[in-house]
């Protein structure tokens, strides 16, 4: 038998679609909203309990539309954190690397620094592969620079099966000095060692809660690079344990072929309101630039090919999420899309990741034109250092109709969650170079929808999320003021009180 619980909520601000409305009451019956009415009329006897939120905002819930879950937790507990900042030199850095190593003399030893590394220490490089042997003589070990830049010793090129320059596929960067490979790679993550079902598992559980959840996040898309990721997903969703709610991508080809996941059978969707099949993931392009940051064409498809992957996917149902950070690999995108709409109605909605980060001004009309959700990430505008007058032009986007998906694509590179409040912040009151205003800059409501209700739009879960209305799942979140009345500067700093999943409480004290 399902338990009937009523959560009775007095609220001065909150969301219903697109409007604000100044005080309302909001009954929840199980673990979806039944009924949304003026403030203080429906009658308290009809809950079993009563949150007064005393000046307090009811929100909905945050859709995360794309990160690494299982990563970024698993990195918390196996992986060395060397940041910038905290760090400001390579010399600061080694010396922890080699206390870590002392520590964990035996195995795989990764560390997880920030993107741009060489723009963020002292030496203005990246750490060489001599330095890393100097620690690490017999035993792997990588740094990552956000996650499509590795710095190797030379134990961890071989495990990889990176030392020989001339056997690797054409989109993996190979930084060379007179003496030969430095150790800095791009795109040779997906080699890095993955972390079994029960480690998963428990990091999950240790920090889900923390990361995710207390940042008001719940419901989030993530990449799952291993069988084992999923199985860990599947085994806490089992257990009731999953704080908020998760559509696994399967990445391609590192978890599985295109073919491996069509002969299994389900589409997308498959699943219930707490952990779903998403589709798959997969890599039009990587860094889209050397170790170093130079301009590099790491296209790893063919016209052709692509068109035949994403055709193959749409007709078993499923979903392609398309990362591509070059404005080459988005137009490609975008015409592989355009191809195959001309043929046949679309099954699924696909996705350009990234797609709104790099898009090129003079390409908006036409990639706004094509059926193609775009995804933004807008805490890359601070931590990536890219504040180019061209990156990430929501205004515009947003102008031309596109309702951008909003992702924290948090990694582990960037240490501690990645706040959506703070993105919208940084969305909404970005300023250029000098100081100025932005013309990228979005609404703060506008950036509550790429948070809300275009997130869930972008996964085909607009009906059931993104906005507090009667019948959508009570997914919410208490924070302690309103960000539509709030500097947009000000929002890092409004905190999330409490999050609800289905009516309950996942993080937070009652009040
Ligand atoms: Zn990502």
């Amino acid at each position: 038998m399902t338990l009937r619980r009523r959560l009775f909520a007095r609220t001065n601000a909150l969301l219903p679609g697109r409007q604000s409305l100044a005080g309302a009451d909001v009954l929840v019956s199980g673990s979806r909203i039944e009924r949304i009415a003026p403030a203080r009329t429906i009658p308290s006897a009809e809950a079993d309990e009563t949150i007064d939120l005393d000046g307090a905002v009811l929100l909905p819930g945050f859709v995360d539309g794309h990160c690494h879950l299982e990563l970024t937790v698993t990195g918390r507990d196996h992986h060395v954190a060397v940041h910038t900042p905290p760090y400001t030199s390579l010399t600061q850095i080694l010396e922890q690397l080699s206390r870590a190593r002392r520590d964990r003399p035996k195995g795989w030893l990764i560390a997880r620094s920030s993107f741009g590394l060489q723009h963020k220490v002292h030496e203005a490089r990246l750490p060489h592969r001599d330095e890393l042997d100097l620690i690490s003589p017999d035993e792997p070990l990588a740094v990552l620079a956000g996650l499509h830049v590795a710095c190797l010793n030379t134990r961890a090129m071989s495990v990889l099966g990176l030392s020989d320059p001339t056997a690797l596929p054409s989109w993996i960067d190979i930084d060379l000095d007179a003496a030969g490979p430095t150790g800095a790679f791009t795109e040779v993550w997906d080699r890095l060692p993955t972390h079994s079902a029960s480690e998963v598992v428990q990091s999950l559980r240790r920090h889900s809660r923390s990361l995710f959840s207390s940042l008001g996040t719940t419901s989030l898309s993530t990449i799952s690079t291993s069988a084992e990721d999923v199985r860990a997903l599947h085994r806490l969703a089992k257990l009731g344990e999953l704080p908020f709610r998760v559509r696994f991508f399967v990445h391609v080809p590192r978890t599985a072929s295109l073919s491996e996941v069509l002969s299994w059978g389900p589409e997308s969707g498959f699943g219930d309101d707490m952990l779903r099949f998403g589709g798959v993931k997969i890599f039009v392009d990587g860094e889209g630039a050397t170790a170093y940051g130079e301009p590099k064409d790491d296209t790893k498809w063919s016209p052709a090919e692509l068109e035949r992957f994403v055709e193959a996917a749409d007709e078993a149902g499923i979903q392609v999420l398309m990362h591509a950070v070059t404005p080459r690999a988005i137009r490609l995108a975008c015409e592989v899309v355009r191809s195959i709409a001309s043929r046949r109605t679309l099954a699924v909605r696909h996705r350009i990741e990234h797609g709104a980060d790099y898009v090129d001004a003079e390409a908006i009309p036409f990639v706004a034109g094509t059926p193609v959700g775009l995804v933004a990430t807008p805490h890359f505008v601070e931590s990536a250092g890219s504040d180019a007058y061209d990156f990430q032009p929501l205004r515009a986007l947003i102008d031309a109709g596109v309702d951008v998906v909003g992702a924290s694509d948090a990694t582990g590179t960037v240490p501690d969650g990645v706040s959506p409040m703070r993105a919208i912040g940084l969305a909404a009151g970005r300023r250029t170079a000098a100081g100025a205003p932005s013309p990228h800059r979005i609404s703060v409501r506008e950036g509550l929808s790429m948070f809300g209700e275009w997130a869930a739009q972008g996964v085909n879960e607009d009906h059931e999320k993104g906005s507090i209305e009667v019948g959508k799942l009570a997914d919410f979140i208490i924070a302690g003021r309103d960000p539509l009345t709030a500097d947009p500067e000000e929002l890092a700093e409004i905190a999330v009180l409490s999050t609800f999943v289905a009516g309950e409480r996942m993080t937070g004290a009652a009040r």
